[in-house]
């Protein structure tokens, strides 16, 4: 098994098989978008509602909101982000190509060179990544919005509603997914960096003794759930953010790294932003944020652990981790090991041939199966190249209807990382299935 992806090899199937297309691809394509297409929608999708599930159902204190991505321009003055949310920049003079001066490396800083053509750069400047735009008819300075670089702000806003209303007390958390926006300047690597990208992410409302507790508690959860995910436990690891590289509202953070075939790279930032959010929308709005605590009268602004995870993101971590190719048989096999949760489909169905009431039959077993799993529906071409195509998308179980299914009512459950294939009966289908999800673990 290859287990070393190169990007081009999983760009070229993510397009090839209806993942994710290049936005606007016929006008030449935008730099840096990109559109999900029906086998991306469905990946994506699965892994949000993942996330949702393990960050909410499964917990009685976490509750979910969607804010708007626009808000009042005020919050972002408040969040620290008009003043701080910058990235450091240099310009090429001789080449004019523009850089994040963090990303580049020592010595061409020391020498003030471009990394690609030698050229002399500028002094590093800060650049503003919140995307500005107007609301209403008149573009003056008083219709100033922004689209949220964060969604983190939009739970704090609303904090005390979502506590009023939902009777939360402390410690309780608002978990939300939504669209975020970044006028980022690196943008290559796919889908990994984009100036518009989804969060999924997690704010827990805590008393302010009680941070490091939390934070452990959060950092050991949230690895938790990407192996729980089916990601390999060697291409995990947590990276600590030493005192200079803190964000403006950071008292201590880490980061869930994950080894992309360009690195490791981050795909969750776990933070503890104090009390400093609250504190600051208290000043700029002049409302009362505390918490009052019913039991010991305390009164006091809750600390903020958040888990902020990209979903975006996260499909290339999954699709990266599931990527791989052997030798079968003198052929080549191209596979995605998706966990069975989260694969775009979760079933194929084909008849072994069209002919003799096969593929009747067969329809008939698909049309059982849909109303739980996701079913894709095969007649065409020989078994073996049905079976590669479901592979090469990740669909780990498939059923074939043969002659003897017509006599004893069995049909052949073909798995796709072992392709190891067993007689089931027909009416058994559903339980297996869902016992196969359930049980399943990835062998290597
Ligand atoms: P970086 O330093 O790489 O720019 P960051 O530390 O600013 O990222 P956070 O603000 O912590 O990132 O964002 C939380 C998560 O949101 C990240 O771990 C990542 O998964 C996702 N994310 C952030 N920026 C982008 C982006 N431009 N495109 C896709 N996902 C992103």
């Amino acid at each position: 098994m290859d287990s070393v992806v190169s990007m081009d090899k999983l760009i070229s199937l993510c397009k090839r098989r209806g993942f994710i297309f290049q936005s606007s691809e016929i006008y030449g394509g935008l730099a840096s978008a990109w559109d999900y297409g029906p086998l991306g929608i469905e990946l994506k999708n699965r892994i949000h509602s993942y996330w949702w599930k393990t960050m909410t159902q499964l917990h009685d204190n976490i509750v979910g909101i969607d804010a708007a991505i626009m808000m009042h321009p005020r919050v972002w003055e408040a969040s620290g982000h008009v003043e701080n949310f910058t990235d450091p920049l240099v310009d090429c003079k001789e080449c004019k190509l523009r850089f994040r001066a963090d990303m580049i490396d020592e010595k061409n800083m020391k020498e003030h060179t471009c990394p690609e053509c030698g050229g002399e750069l500028t002094d590093p400047r800060n650049f503003n990544l919140m995307f500005k735009t107007h609301l209403g008819p008149v573009e003056d300075a008083g219709s100033v919005v922004y689209l949220r670089p964060e969604t983190a702000q939009g739970i704090y806003v609303n904090y005390k509603n979502v506590m009023q209303t939902s009777r939360q007390k402390i410690p309780f958390g608002i978990a939300q997914v939504g669209k975020a926006f970044r006028n980022e300047i690196t943008t290559k690597n796919f889908i990994f960096r984009t100036c518009e990208f989804e969060q999924m992410e997690m704010q827990y409302f805590i008393h302010p003794q009680e941070d490091d507790k939390w934070f452990e508690h959060w950092k050991e959860k949230r690895l938790k759930y990407y192996l729980a995910l089916g990601i390999r436990e060697n291409k995990l690891r947590f990276k600590e953010h030493g005192p200079g590289e803190l964000a403006h509202y950071a008292k201590k953070a880490f980061d869930i790294e994950y080894e992309f075939p360009f690195g490791w790279k981050e795909i969750e930032g776990i933070h503890n932003r104090t009390d400093y959010d609250l504190r600051r929308h208290m000043e700029y709005s002049g409302k009362d944020l505390k918490y009052l605590d019913d039991v010991t009268k305390e009164r006091y602004i809750p600390y903020i652990i958040e888990t902020s995870a990209g979903l975006t993101r996260s499909v290339l971590v999954v699709l990266s981790d599931a990527y791989g190719e052997e030798e079968v048989e003198g052929e080549n096999r191209t596979v995605l090991r998706f966990h069975p949760l989260i694969a775009p489909i979760t079933i194929g169905v084909f008849p072994l041939v069209k002919k003799d009431g096969l593929a009747e039959y067969a329809k008939e077993i698909e049309e059982s199966l849909r109303a739980e799993f996701a079913v894709f529906y095969d007649q065409g071409g020989a078994i073996g190249r049905r079976y590669r195509r479901q592979d090469e998308i990740g669909t780990p179980f498939c059923i074939t209807i043969d002659y003897q299914t017509k006599d004893d009512n069995t049909v052949t459950l073909r798995f796709r990382d072992s392709m190891e294939q067993v007689r089931v009966k027909v009416d058994d289908l559903v339980s297996r299935i869902r016992q196969e999800i359930k049980e399943y673990r990835r062998k290597e």
